[in-house]
Parts: structure tokens; C-alpha cells; sequence
């Protein structure tokens, strides 16, 4: 990345997985970062490593306090939103508060964000705003209906950073994550992702359960190119890369019966017995689609994204770090 100059960066749900990823990789570059977290479901364990930092500031506030945002975001050059309630589930069971942190929270954080006159809002979109929408790979431009009261409030994100771009001249650039894991993603609670959930399931010789015949696929992308990605949407020069939005992603997918397949693969060299966990099957969840697979041409192009790890490459990586922090 040519750009050495150093900045301040707001990084909201800083205390979650992708975000106390982001606040380490720029504290270690040498950033001024300012995390706010209301720790929902985020954890202060996450930013053990840079708490007494003295370039990093945590601000334990709510999105969905306008007064927060604003005092959030008071100095900073670049905004990295990541601050949500993620997850189908919780949303089908609570849609109004996954609403209000969803959307009124990012709007609170565009309104901040543009009265702060920050360089660049760059905020977590999500690659279930391709809905109903059979094609694949998901190419930016064609998207479906969405399936869950989550998908909506991350399409609604995106339908406001347009606007805040059209109306008020605010830098936006959205990516749409696709299935991100790694290090410190949340094995725990009844929303947790599957990849942490399997692993932590195996490690204690308990059964993986699939929803389904496991033959869905996912676009699993691990953490480290999701945080190229931020980077590079944040500091790009090329104007024709900005308010717009990009698959963030590897470009590959596989199968929850692969995904166990490799696990218990790298599992297996740490404790031989986890070859022997059987998998259970259950029933298909709500507001699951079949197939996921990102076309990353559009980052690729503009914003010259390389994904570095591929899922079996960050599978290894996850694997190693969740043996040595939680077994
Ligand atoms: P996470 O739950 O670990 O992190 C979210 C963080 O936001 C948490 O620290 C939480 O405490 C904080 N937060 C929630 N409500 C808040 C509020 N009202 N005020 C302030 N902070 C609040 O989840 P994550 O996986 O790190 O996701 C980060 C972002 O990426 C989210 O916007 C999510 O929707 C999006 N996303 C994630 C994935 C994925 O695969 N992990 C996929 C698509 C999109």
C-alpha cells in the first residue's frame, strides 16, 4: 500500500471479530484508532493486545445514541463501520432491534460521519443482499429479494450510503462480506457462526451438527482478506472506485461437508481421535439460501484486491489459533 501517511480511524464494533481485527492490524501501522462498542456481542478480551496502547482509544457507547457517533467520530479521518447485530436467526426472532442498531445506528454513523467531514465512510455491507437471486457467481450489480429481516437492513445501509454520497458529497464504499472467519470469531451463544462452532465442537470431541444435507456452499473468506479489502477501499485514489460497493470475498465456495472434511483434517494432526466425531444432520434453516459464491472481478479491477488466504490456507490458520486460545 503506497499510502504511509498516518491517521486517525474510527472503527465501530471495534470489540467484535472483524473489528478488533481491524483495530490491531492499524494500531501495528502505526494509526491513531478510536474504537466504539457498546459490547453487545463484541468482547474486551478481543482488544487485550492494544488496550494500553497509546495511539488506541476505546469509547464504550451505542450507535444508536446519536451523541455517541458524534463524539465517536470527532477528529477522525476515515470511518470503518462494522458496529451490527449480525445473524438470520436473531433477526427473525428480533426484528425491530436488529432494525434499530442496523439502520437507525448506521444512520446515526452517516450523519456523524458527514458533519465530522471524514475522508471516507467504509462500512460492512453483507453478501445477503443477494437474496433470492439465483445467479452465480453473485456479481455486484444483480441482486435479488431479500430472505430475512437482516438481508434488508443491509441492503437498507447501502440504499443510504448512495443517498449520503448523492445528497451530501460523503465518500462511501460498501463490501459486501461473504462468510468471513478467523482469529477471535465468537465460538459461543446461539448466533454463532458455524466455522468457530465446528471448531470448538471438535476440539471437545463433540458432533458438528449441519443444517441440512450439507451439500450448501458458502464463499468462506478468512479474516486477513477482509482486512486487505478495508484497506484498500479506504486509501484508493481512484475516484471511479469510490461510492460504490464490492464483493469481499475469495472467490470460491465450498461445502458445509467439506468445510468439515478439512477441519477435522487439520484437527485431526493436533488429536487423532477427531477423526472419529460423527456429524449430525439436521433440518434446513430459515432464510438459508442454497449456494453462495462471490465474483470478485469488481475489487479486483478497481481496487486491485488480492485475496491472499484461501479457505484451506485461513482454515489452518483459524484451526491453530482456536487450539492454542481455547482448548
Ligand atoms: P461481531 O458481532 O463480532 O461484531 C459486531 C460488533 O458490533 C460487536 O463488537 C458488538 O458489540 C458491536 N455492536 C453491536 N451493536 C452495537 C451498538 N448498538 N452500538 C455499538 N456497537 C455495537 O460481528 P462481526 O462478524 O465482526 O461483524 C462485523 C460486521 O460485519 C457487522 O456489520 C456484520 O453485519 C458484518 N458482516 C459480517 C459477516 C461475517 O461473516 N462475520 C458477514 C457479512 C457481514
Amino acid at each position: 500500500m503506497a499510502n504511509s501517511s498516518i491517521y486517525k480511524i474510527l472503527i465501530t464494533g471495534g470489540a467484535g471479530f472483524i473489528g478488533s481485527n481491524l483495530c490491531e492490524y492499524f494500531i501495528h501501522k502505526g494509526h491513531q484508532v478510536v474504537c466504539l462498542d457498546n459490547f453487545a456481542t463484541g468482547h474486551r478480551h478481543n482488544l487485550n493486545a492494544i488496550i494500553n496502547h497509546p495511539n488506541f482509544q476505546l469509547i464504550e457507547g451505542d450507535i444508536r445514541n446519536l451523541a455517541d457517533c458524534k463524539h465517536a467520530v470527532e477528529g477522525a479521518d476515515y470511518v470503518l463501520h462494522q458496529a451490527a447485530l449480525g445473524s438470520v436467526p436473531r433477526s427473525i426472532n428480533d426484528p425491530i432491534t436488529t432494525n434499530d442498531v442496523n439502520v437507525s445506528g448506521f444512520l446515526n454513523m452517516l450523519v456523524a460521519s458527514r458533519d465530522a467531514k471524514v475522508k471516507r465512510f467504509v462500512y460492512a455491507a453483507s453478501s445477503s443482499t443477494y437474496g433470492d437471486s439465483e445467479a452465480l457467481p453473485k456479481e455486484e450489480e444483480k441482486i435479488g429479494k431479500p430472505l430475512s429481516p437482516y438481508a434488508i437492513t443491509k441492503y437498507v445501509n447501502e440504499l443510504y450510503a448512495d443517498i449520503f454520497n448523492k445528497t451530501y458529497g460523503l465518500e462511501t464504499i460498501g463490501l459486501r462480506y461473504f462468510n468471513v472467519f478467523g482469529r477471535k470469531q465468537d465460538p459461543n451463544g446461539a448466533y454463532a457462526a458455524v466455522i468457530p462452532k465446528f471448531v470448538v465442537q471438535l476440539m471437545h470431541h463433540e458432533s458438528p451438527i449441519i443444517n441440512g444435507d450439507g451439500n450448501y456452499s458458502r464463499d468462506f473468506t478468512y479474516i486477513d482478506n477482509i482486512i486487505q479489502i478495508n484497506e484498500l477501499a479506504m486509501f484508493t485514489q481512484n475516484q471511479d472506485a469510490v461510492n460504490t460497493v464490492y464483493n469481499a470475498a475469495f472467490g470460491d465456495r465450498t461445502t458445509l461437508n467439506d468445510l468439515i472434511f478439512y477441519l477435522k483434517e487439520s484437527l485431526t494432526e493436533l488429536d487423532a481421535a477427531i477423526a472419529q466425531i460423527p456429524t449430525i444432520h439436521g433440518p434446513n434453516r430459515a432464510g438459508d439460501i442454497p449456494h453462495s459464491l462471490a465474483s470478485i472481478v469488481k475489487a479486483q479491477n478497481l481496487l486491485d484486491y488480492q485475496p491472499k488466504y484461501s479457505i484451506q490456507d485461513g482454515l489452518k490458520e483459524a484451526v491453530k489459533w482456536y487450539w492454542s486460545h481455547l482448548k
